[in-house]
């Protein structure tokens, strides 16, 4: 996606000295949020944002090296900025392993990995110097946003401990590192204070934050707060914005927060990966394999807090994976009733130790047959869940309003990832607003609801 700053109240047009870049950000929520600092750093120095290759004076791709199919992306992305500018620095997550990027390109201004910001804004500085009055005064204290107005990511950490087999995350971004919850919550404060009404919180694993520096306390406002998942969770939710809580894996003290969601203090909403339910697959991911007991704390979720929105994220097609395992899988879901699921076909991505376990790897019509059957059987949960909120009074934070209504959001649904709720109603309503409204109708997706 080309970036221009679409949100922060851009500032007047700049003399026309001030050096242009176009920008790509590609890959998920959490290279979204590199994406904004590097912009960020180069607003303040007085670059300016352009839409477009061609009139810009270079290229910035950050790019995704998650899986295959992201690096085609990236490599592609790349491709058609070199063509129409010819001036390019590549970072992001495939810049780790520059190999494959330089042996295509080799013509690029500048190859750095993930997170690198200073060297980023050193090869911008090499190849068009900073305009000699930087326009710090109008860069927003929050910074530069990608995202719309009244949402906001906020990233809490780098990097991951674990060693799921299946992902070379911590090979592209290094071990666990928590930013200290003063730094995240003074954040969070800034992004609510200029009209955030949501806080989506992301890293590569949420629920472990603060277990590299031991939950160590720092300052905030009047009181040292603990570098903890149920701590900052907390805190957060004090803050009076929405906050919703991502890339959660399923330790035991995730119970803990359950009890805020009931409270109303974070929303009841948990993106949890399981990735699978067959023990077999689990160990041979190397992830938490006992899917029976998940299901007793389901439902214990679910008596503490009956709201609660369980949004998941799975693989079909992993090397060894039989007909069983699958149908245990398919048979996992309609016992736990996950209220939303995707699911990624396994991608034998270079340096995953999955690629070396000599399991049998899974034929791509097979694993397509059952991404699709996958697919088809989580449709059918996820439209009788959506069914059952059938005259509900729901609130709704706006997405885009209009005279009679609009689109926005439930508690229920994260931007770009869930549903959306269809608003119809006898007055205007804003972007950004939050508003009841009375559920009326479903379809697999989507809610329809009036305005109350
Ligand atoms: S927890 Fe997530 S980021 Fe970490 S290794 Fe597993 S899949 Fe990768």
């Amino acid at each position: 996606m080309i970036l221009s700053a679409p949100n922060s109240s851009a500032p007047a047009k700049l003399p026309s000295a001030a050096p242009k870049i176009s920008f790509v950000s590609l890959g998920c929520p959490k290279a979204l949020v590199d994406s904004e600092r590097i912009i960020t750093q180069l607003r303040a120095e007085g670059y300016e944002l352009t839409k477009t290759h061609a009139g810009a004076d270079l290229v910035i791709v950050n790019t995704c090296g998650f899986l295959d199919s992201a690096k085609a992306e990236s490599l592609a992305a790349i491709g058609e900025a070199l063509d129409v500018n010819g001036k390019v620095i590549v970072t992001g997550c495939m810049g780790a392993d520059p190999k494959t990027i330089e042996s295509q390109y080799p013509n690029l201004l500048a190859i750095t990995g993930p997170q690198a910001y200073e060297s980023v804004v050193r090869a911008v500085h090499d190849a068009a110097p900073a305009p000699h009055d930087p326009l710090m005064s109008l860069v927003p204290d929050q910074g530069i946003k990608l995202t719309p107005r009244h949402y906001a990511y906020l990233k809490i950490s780098e990097g991951c401990n674990n060693s799921c087999s299946f992902c070379i995350i911590p090979h592209l971004r290094g071990r666990l590192v928590s930013r200290p919850a003063g730094d995240v919550l003074r954040e969070a404060e800034r992004l609510v204070k200029a009209g955030v009404k949501e806080l989506l919180v992301i890293s590569q694993d949420t629920s472990a934050y603060g277990a590299d520096m031991r939950f160590a306390s720092s300052p905030f406002q009047d009181r040292d707060v603990r570098a903890k998942f149920v701590d900052l969770a907390r805190e957060l939710g004090g803050l009076g914005a929405w906050i919703r809580l991502h890339y959660v894996y399923p330790y035991p003290h995730v119970d803990d927060v359950i009890p805020l969601m009931a409270d109303g203090i974070v929303l009841p909403y948990l993106d949890i990966p399981f990735q699978h339910a067959s023990p077999a697959v689990l160990r041979a991911m190397k992830r938490p394999g006992d899917q029976e007991k998940m299901l007793e704390r389901i439902k214990a979720w679910r008596a503490i807090c009956p709201g609660l929105t369980l949004r998941s994220t799975f693989i079909v097609g992993f090397p060894g994976e039989t007909e069983a395992d699958f149908q245990m899988l398919l048979d996992w879901l309609t016992e736990a009733q996950i209220d939303r699921a995707g699911a990624f076909k396994y991608e034998a991505v270079d340096g995953a130790p999955a690629n070396s376990l000599g399991r049998d790897p899974v034929p791509e019509d097979l694993k397509q047959s059952r991404y699709a059957r996958f697919m088809l059987h989580q449709q059918a949960i996820s439209a009788r869940k959506l069914a059952a909120k059938i005259g509900q009074r729901i609130q709704v934070l706006v997405d885009q309003g209009d005279k009679a209504g609009g689109t926005g959001r439930s508690k229920g649904d994260a931007p770009e990832i869930d549903g959306k709720v269809h608003i119809t109603g006898k007055r205007p309503v804003r972007t950004g607003d939050i508003v009841m409204a009375k559920v009326d109708r479903s379809d697999a997706y989507d809610l329809f609801a009036t305005l109350i």
